[in-house]
């Protein structure tokens, strides 16, 4: 029986017993958020199930497309290695909505396996429900396996985990029945026994599960809950159509199934191999077949790869495939979009769907595939080298999540790749640890040059133990009456004279410390007569704010109190850029998507500089909207509020925070909100304006890629933005007054010009040639060839020309010439080029290549060619003249 038979057996064994046939849902649930991808026949019926939709119908049957690959459903990394899991699948099933109930549910179970399909009962197990203290046995479902014809001892009681169903929390829920099979060669054999049920490996494997929907479960106070029998009970069932195919088409894995066996020879027949199942080829190619079913039938429900959700559960699954063609089987170029292909072919009969999307899954595959490529290319490579440096030991973590951080290598395919080698980890587990990595990683390299300094120097740590530099930069720009608590110079000074360099460490300072990006204030100390410059402010300990400083007059003593004054208009510029970061950060995110995430920023008093993670250049388009948004947030002059708060706060409320960031207990929150509610919610504990319009103008200089999927934007605001506009101006009115066209017409002026420039040029070309031909100096008949030993000799300057013109001209001197030598020589930018032509009837005595090979040393350089023409030439100039000249020798000695 084939696949396709056997599903339209079981959905006309239904029909026959009253149900209705109904479509497969599409793969993208509808109206149910919590769910990644539909998972159960079901779930289209979750409504219905609770009473909150009518149907027609009470019982029901359908062949449901699945996908488990995350989520509480999660087999992706089953894939390849059993033989009963896929990503996608189809799950059969028959449905009862307060009809009927555990004893017929059981019947037709029965009935269309062991009658209608003839499975062997000696081979099929029954489990139902043990019991709990709140629910007994499911003995119901026992008498009835009995009453329909299972022997005693093949109904077996199995626990909560395999035998207890409930939809969540609350709601309904019950017992459950399965079916398993024995796969084994004999009905005989000894492993045909109840331990092994629900045991490892696949001999006996479940092929369906009956669900009874007994009882709705409810919160009686927090924690607690009880078990009310439903009024009408209902039924749920699901088969998998691939394990249903592999017992009746006496195969021993769903992969060598007709549904999935020739997705596997397609795999092969690109990578020109044979499947041999227990090889690691074997495995990759099982893996791309199983994968091209869940892309195709994803794509044509409308799930694309992404970076987020299930889109990323897709992009994951797709990148694996791509991985295993490319790495396992050395498929070159786009392979897998021709696998998904092929699985259009295979099953657009069942679900025409596929057919309608066969370009745009094509498409997308492809698109996929090419991406992924550089990035994999260069991410596995780097892999083999760290392979290489380790002799094939386990890498540090720390390296591999550098290869994800620096290059983008999916963090889901260096668990592969070191699976691959051995190394196995529980998914969850590893991308835990990978995190941590990942961060301490980023950690570091976020960590100034001052902090790395401050390792060896224990002076910092010693002094933030003694006291705390109190930041008063938020209120204000200059304190009066700040105390100096501490200098520095490679240790601790009681003094700094005229001239000195050193740290300087404050009681309270307006001074903002480089963090978060936002460099370090600058600006001025004073007192009486002593000045001194600050040109950084770092904190190399938490709780610090170190000042760097020079002493320009007088001197500077601990205990002295002085006034702290920031430098405002570079404050002030930097408060705009940062600001504006906010801005746009959340400008991207509108126009991008939400997979923008920041990667690293500075905010300087002349520029801001933005990373963030997005796989394309921006577009004009894009670009010219993040522009507009900012500037409209700017124009729209909202208040910029901050709000301290404690940390778990502050992300409940949304706020966006850094990765990698770290952050203390009490946090502050930037908010700017526009017309329809927050625009941008940050942690951030840098300098801002007090409301957007203080920004005043903000422009996009530059965006470019800066590593595979991180992109980088440089933007200007205030007065340099102003300034731009400005010389913009300037150039423009320049331009157009000295084009003499107006600002409107400038474009197409330039574009007039260029097209005149190059009929100019070519018309001079014309020209040129046309002079060099006709020759000044021509004779009458316009032949100004000698004759030398009864043989015609045209030797000629040409400079004027260029390479090609002077080849053009010696084919129409020699073709006027008809029988003779042309020689033609052009001197430009201090080089000679030479050019030798002999017609055919002379090229055994004059050969052209002989020629040159003699005149080129004159002009001091190098010559050759074939008998009919040759070319050469040399360095001086001065001596073209005498060259020419002696051509004419040469033919004559050469013909003597
Ligand atoms: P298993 O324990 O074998 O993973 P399950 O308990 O997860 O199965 P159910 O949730 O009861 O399975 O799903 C109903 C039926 O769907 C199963 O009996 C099986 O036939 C099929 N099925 C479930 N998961 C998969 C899968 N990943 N690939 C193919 N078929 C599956
Ligand atoms: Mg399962």
């Amino acid at each position: 029986m084939t696949g396709n038979e056997i599903r339209e057996t079981f959905l006309k064994y239904f029909e026959g017993h009253g149900h209705t046939r109904v479509r497969s849902s599409p793969l993208l649930p509808a109206n149910d958020p919590t769910l990644l991808f539909t998972n159960a026949g079901m779930n289209q019926f979750k409504d219905t199930f609770l009473g909150r939709e009518k149907r027609d119908y009470v019982r029901a049957t359908s062949s449901q497309k699945c996908i488990r690959a995350g989520g509480k459903h999660n087999d992706l990394d089953e894939v390849g290695k059993t033989a009963r899991h896929h990503t996608f699948f189809e799950m059969l099933g028959n449905f009862s909505f307060g009809d009927y109930f555990k004893q017929d549910a059981v019947r037709y179970a029965w009935d269309l396996l062991v009658n209608v399909l003839k499975l062997d009962p000696k081979r099929l197990w029954f489990t139902v429900y043990g019991g709990d203290e709140d629910v007994t046995p499911d003995e119901d479902a026992e008498r009835f396996w009995e009453e329909a014809g299972a022997p005693r001892e093949r109904i077996l009681r199995f626990g909560r985990k395999d035998n207890f169903w409930q939809m969540g929390e609350t709601g309904p829920c019950g017992p459950c029945s399965e079916i398993h099979y024995y796969m084994g060669p004999s009905a005989d054999d000894p492993e045909n026994s109840a331990e092994n049920v629900n045991g490892p490996g696949d001999t006996i494997m479940e092929i369906w599960n009956l669900v009874f929907m007994q009882f709705d479960r409810s919160e009686v106070e927090p924690g607690h809950y009880k078990l009310d029998p439903l009024p009408a009970p209902s039924v749920d069932t699901g088969a998998g159509l691939e394990r249903l195919a592999v017992v009746l088409q006496g195969v021993k894995s769903n992969y060598d199934t007709d549904l999935i066996r020739p997705i596997i020879e397609r795999a092969a027949q690109l990578a020109d191999r044979h499947y041999e199942p227990e090889t690691q080829e074997g495995f990759a190619m099982r893996v791309i077949a199983d994968h091209a079913r869940a892309t195709a039938f994803a794509i044509a429900d409308g799930i694309l790869p992404g970076n987020e959700g299930r889109n990323y559960v897709l992009r994951k699954i797709m990148r694996r495939a791509i991985y295993q063609g490319h790495h396992t089987l050395d498929l070159e170029g786009s392979f897998f979009n021709q696998v998904t292909d092929f699985v259009v072919d295979l099953m657009s009969d069942a679900y025409p769907e596929l057919e309608t999307q066969r370009e745009f899954i094509s498409k997308m595959v492809r698109l996929e595939e090419e991406r992924f490529r550089s990035t994999l290319t260069v991410g596995l490579n780097k892999l083999d080298e760290l392979f290489t440096s380790t002799k094939g030991a386990m890498p540090e973590l720390k390296s591999l999540a550098r290869l994800y951080d620096t290059f983008g290598t999916p963090r889901d395919l260096i668990r592969v790749a070191l699976e691959e080698r051995g190394f196995t980890f529980e998914e969850e587990e590893f991308n835990r640890s990978f995190n941590t990595a990942l961060q301490e990683l980023q950690q570091t390299a976020s960590t100034t040059k001052h902090e790395s300094k401050s390792a060896i120097n224990q002076v910092y740590e010693t002094l933030a133990k003694r006291s705390k530099s109190l930041f008063k930069g938020y209120q204000t720009t200059n304190v009066t009456d700040a105390k100096v608590v501490a200098l520095i110079k490679g240790n601790e000074v009681n003094s700094l004279g005229e001239g000195e360099e050193g740290e300087a460490v404050l009681d309270h300072t307006p001074f903002y410390a480089e963090s978060g990006g936002q460099v370090g204030d600058v600006g001025v100390l004073t007192k009486d007569e002593t000045l001194t410059r600050v040109f950084d402010t770092y904190s190399p300990v938490q709780g610090l704010i170190v000042h760097k400083i020079r002493v320009e007059r007088g001197v500077l003593n601990v205990g002295d109190t002085i006034a702290a004054e920031v430098d405002v208009e570079k404050r002030d510029a930097t408060r705009r850029n940062h600001t504006a970061t906010h801005l746009m950060h959340a400008a991207l995110r509108e126009v991008l998507g939400t997979h923008v995430k920041q990667a690293g920023s500075v905010v300087a008093p002349t520029y801001l500089r933005f990373d963030y993670s997005h796989y394309q250049p921006l577009t004009q388009a894009e670009k010219e909207e993040i522009e507009r948004l900012v500037n409209y947030h700017i124009l729209r002059n909202e208040p910029v509020q901050t709000d301290e708060m404690a940390i778990e706060d502050a992300m409940r409320s949304g706020a966006m925070a850094l990765f990698g960031e770290k952050y203390g207990e009490k946090v502050r929150v930037l908010t700017i909100r526009g017309l329809e509610g927050v625009f941008s919610k940050e942690l951030c504990g840098g300098t801002h304006v007090r409301a957007t319009g203080d920004i005043g103008l903000f422009k996009i200089v530059s965006d470019e890629s800066i590593a595979s999927g991180v992109r980088r934007i440089r933007a200007i605001t205030g007065t340099d933005a102003y300034e731009r506009f400005r010389e913009a101006e300037v150039l423009v009115d320049e331009l157009s007054s000295g084009l003499r066209t107006s600002r409107t017409e400038l474009v197409n002026a330039v574009a007039r010009l260029q097209d005149e420039l190059k009929k100019a040029r070519r018309e001079a070309d014309d020209l040129r040639l046309k002079i060099a031909s006709g020759g000044i100096g021509a004779s009458a008949n316009g032949d100004e060839s000698r004759e030398i030993a009864g043989v015609k000799v045209l030797a000629r300057e040409a400079s004027g020309l260029d390479a090609p013109a002077m080849r053009q001209l010696s084919d129409t001197l020699l073709a006027r010439i008809k029988s003779g030598v042309v020689i033609l020589g052009r001197s430009s930018e201090g080089k000679v080029s030479l050019i030798v032509r002999t017609s055919a009837d002379l090229t055994s005595k004059v050969p052209a290549g002989q020629v040159i090979k003699e005149l080129a040393p004159i002009v001091g350089g190098r010559g050759g060619g074939k008998a009919d023409m040759a070319e050469g030439g040399g360095n001086q100039p001065e001596n073209l003249g005498a060259a020419l000249q002696k051509s004419y020798e040469i033919v004559e000695r050469l013909m003597a």
